[in-house]
């Protein structure tokens, strides 16, 4: 089991590491939201124990960012406030639990178990943005009813641009996404790729989904 705590003091954080460690978790740390965020993406957790007061990204906004990336990933927040709006704030955004500080470790441990045995990370499986439905285990894309006949690199860049809806993509992290490569000499490969798919997905309806944001990559949004 592998945790991620996104906490700025650095004793609570080495003092979290040092408990779950020697209870079996493997556990990694950030010191900030952002990098907190950036490891969500690149590991995948059974869960995060996420500090509300954060430097730069405070942790609402990198539990909303982690929600939107797609990802279920259970988080545990800690925080010193304790007021009633705080606690619905959390649950609201998406939050498994609420811990206020000061805490004792025994109390951590009883809801990170608590939390780790209500089972695996739930990914969703189905995607609806507007009358666009994914079926991401199926492969399937579906619009207004029709079947889109999606290529496997074309699914790949749809998922991944619905996982993350209403988000600019770069073309590099698309192409490194959707190829594993670096395309950064040739993002052009990226361009042909959602012509093609815009091909599918937008010109035979009248509402577009896919947004080109000049100079910065793409979205899909329907908004
Ligand atoms: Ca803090």
């Amino acid at each position: 089991m592998r945790i991620l705590i996104v906490e700025d003091e650095s004793k609570t954080s080495a003092y979290l590491k040092k408990g779950l460690s020697e209870n079996g978790f493997v556990v990694d740390t950030a010191a900030e939201g952002k990098t907190g965020f950036l490891l969500t993406q690149q590991n995948e957790y059974d869960l995060v124990i996420l500090d509300v007061m954060l430097p730069g990204k405070d942790g609402w906004t990198v539990l909303a960012d982690i929600r939107r990336s797609g990802k279920e990933t259970p988080v545990l927040f800690l925080t010193a406030k304790d007021s009633v709006q705080d606690r619905v704030k959390g649950l609201e955004l998406g939050a498994d639990d609420y811990l206020v500080k000061p805490f004792a470790f025994s109390e951590l441990l009883a809801r990170v178990r608590t939390i780790l045995r209500r089972g695996p990370v739930r990914q969703p499986d189905v995607i609806r943005i507007g009358d666009l439905v994914i079926d991401l285990p199926g492969h399937k894309a579906v619009r207004g009813g029709i079947n889109l006949e999606l290529t496997s690199k074309e699914f790949s860049l749809l998922a991944l641009l619905a996982r993350r809806a209403g988000e600019v993509l770069s073309r590099t992290l698309i192409a490194d996404q959707v190829w594993g490569m670096n395309f950064d000499s040739d993002t052009n490969v990226v361009d042909v790729a959602v012509r093609r798919l815009r091909g599918k997905v937008d010109d035979p309806f009248e509402k577009k989904l896919i947004k080109t944001i000049r100079g910065v990559g793409y979205t899909l949004d329907h908004e």
